[in-house]
C-alpha cells in the first residue's frame, strides 16, 4: 500500500483517530480539537458520507466549532466531535455502536460522547454498555435523555435576542419562522414556537418526519427546495451544515438566520453577504449551546431546571456577541470567535499544579524490590 499524505500541515487539531472494525461495518473517526478548557466533549453523528475525505472534513471542523462552543458557553470542556461513516435509517446495530464505544473507551476520558445527527439515545445505550465516557443516556441509567429539547429551548432564548436588536420588540408571538429540517431539534423547535404563537412553516428531506410535523403540529410544510424562498422573520437552519452559501444567501426572505445546525456558513466569508442582505446572522455554536449545556451537566448531577437556567445565558451571549460586533465593526461570528478565544486564552493562563495524584502512580503497589534482589 503506498500512502501519500500532507495531514499535519494545516492540521489543528491535538488527536484524529480513525476507528476501523470490518466485521462489524464500522467505519469512524474521532477528532479531538483541543482540551485547553478540559476533556473533548461533543456528538457523534452517522451519516452517509460520499467519501472519507468529505466524512474527515465533517469531524475536523465540528470538533473545532465544539471547542468554541463550551469556550463561548462559559463550560470547562474541550471540542471533540466523531463522525461514523455510514446510513442511520440501514446500518444500525447493537454491535457498531457497542464496538464504537469500545474505541471510545480507549480514550480513557480524552473524549466524551453524546449524540449527533443520525444518533439517538438507543445508541447511545449501546455505547454505554462498552463505556462510561457517554452523556445524553436516558433518565433510566441517571442521564439526561434527549438534549434536543434543550438546544431547541437555547435556540428560542437566541431567537429572543435576535428580535430585539432586529424588530425592537420582546416577543415571537405573530412571526413567522420557516425551519429546515424537522428532526429532533427542529420538531421541538417547532413545538415550542406555535405553542408561543409563532407561524411555523418546515420541511424535511425525510418525508416521514414532515408529515409527522405538519399532522401532529400542524404546520404548513414545504419542499426542500423552497424553504429558503419562504417569506419569514427568521430562517432556522436545523439540518447540516453549509447551507448558507453563495446560491441560498440570494434566495433568503428573512431578516434573521438562527438555527441549530452547526457550521451553518459555508465558508466565513459567506457571513459578508448575509450582512450585504441586512440578515443577522445570530452565530450558529452560540446559539445551538443548548444540547452540550445540558449533558455537560449530567456529568454533574443533571437538573433540568439548572440546565434551563444556563441555557436561558444564550441569550445574553448573543446580545453581548452582537454589541462587540457592532462595537468593533465585525461580523457576528467573529464577534463570537473573540469572545470563545479569549476565555480560551485566559483559562489557559491560569497557574494549574501538573503533580500526579498518589493514587495515580500504581507501579509502586506492584513493584517488590525483594525480588529483585
Ligand atoms: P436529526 O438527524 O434529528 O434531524 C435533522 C433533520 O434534517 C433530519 O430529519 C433530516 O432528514 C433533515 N435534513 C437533512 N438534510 C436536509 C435538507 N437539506 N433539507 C431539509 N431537511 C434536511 O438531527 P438533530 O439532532 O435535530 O440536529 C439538527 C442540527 O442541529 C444538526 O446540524 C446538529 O449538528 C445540530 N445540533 C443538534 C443538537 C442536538 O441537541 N440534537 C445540538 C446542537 C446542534
Amino acid at each position: 500500500m503506498s500512502v501519500k499524505l500532507d495531514i499535519f500541515k494545516d492540521l489543528e487539531h491535538e488527536q484524529v483517530i480513525f476507528c476501523n472494525a470490518p466485521d462489524f461495518g464500522l467505519r469512524a473517526i474521532i477528532a479531538i480539537h483541543s482540551t485547553i478548557l478540559g476533556p473533548a466533549l461533543g456528538g457523534t453523528r452517522m451519516w452517509p458520507y460520499r467519501s472519507e475525505a468529505e466524512a474527515l472534513e465533517d469531524v475536523l471542523r465540528l470538533s473545532k466549532g465544539m471547542t468554541y462552543k463550551s469556550a463561548a458557553a462559559g463550560l470547562n470542556f474541550g471540542g471533540g466531535k466523531a463522525v461514523i461513516i455510514g446510513d442511520p435509517q440501514t446500518q444500525k446495530s447493537e454491535n457498531l455502536f457497542r464496538t464504537f464505544g469500545a474505541f471510545v473507551e480507549r480514550l480513557q476520558g480524552q473524549f466524551l460522547s453524546g449524540e449527533d445527527v443520525g444518533v439517538d439515545v438507543n445508541d447511545m445505550e449501546f455505547m454505554f454498555m462498552e463505556t462510561q465516557f457517554v452523556v445524553g443516556l436516558s433518565d433510566a441509567h441517571g442521564g439526561s435523555g434527549d438534549p434536543s429539547p434543550m438546544t431547541a429551548y437555547g435556540v428560542i432564548q437566541g431567537m429572543h435576542a435576535c428580535i430585539e436588536r432586529v424588530f425592537k420588540q420582546k416577543h415571537l408571538k405573530g412571526l413567522t419562522v420557516a425551519i429546515q429540517g424537522l428532526g429532533h431539534v427542529g420538531y421541538s423547535l417547532a413545538e415550542k414556537l406555535t405553542k408561543l404563537g409563532v407561524v411555523v412553516i418546515g420541511c424535511d428531506l425525510n418525508e416521514v418526519n414532515a408529515k409527522k410535523a405538519h399532522k401532529e403540529l400542524g404546520i404548513e410544510v414545504v419542499s426542500v427546495d423552497s424553504i429558503y424562498e419562504v417569506q419569514c422573520d427568521i430562517f432556522a437552519p436545523c439540518a447540516l451544515g453549509g447551507i448558507l452559501n453563495e446560491k441560498t444567501i440570494p434566495k433568503l426572505k428573512c431578516a434573521i438566520v438562527a438555527g441549530s445546525a452547526n457550521n451553518q456558513l459555508k465558508e466565513d466569508a459567506h457571513a459578508k453577504l448575509l450582512q450585504a442582505r441586512n440578515i443577522l446572522y445570530a452565530p450558529d455554536y452560540m446559539i445551538n449551546a443548548g444540547g452540550l449545556i445540558n449533558v455537560a451537566l449530567e456529568l454533574e448531577g443533571y437538573s433540568k431546571e439548572r440546565a434551563r437556567i444556563q441555557a436561558r445565558n444564550i441569550y445574553y451571549n448573543l446580545k453581548r456577541t452582537f454589541e462587540i460586533a457592532e462595537e468593533q465593526k465585525i461580523l457576528p461570528h467573529e464577534a463570537a470567535d473573540r469572545l470563545a478565544e479569549e476565555r480560551i486564552r485566559k483559562v489557559a493562563r491560569i497557574p494549574r499544579s501538573h503533580c500526579l495524584a498518589k493514587d495515580q502512580i500504581k507501579r509502586h503497589q506492584t513493584f517488590d524490590i525483594k525480588k529483585v534482589a
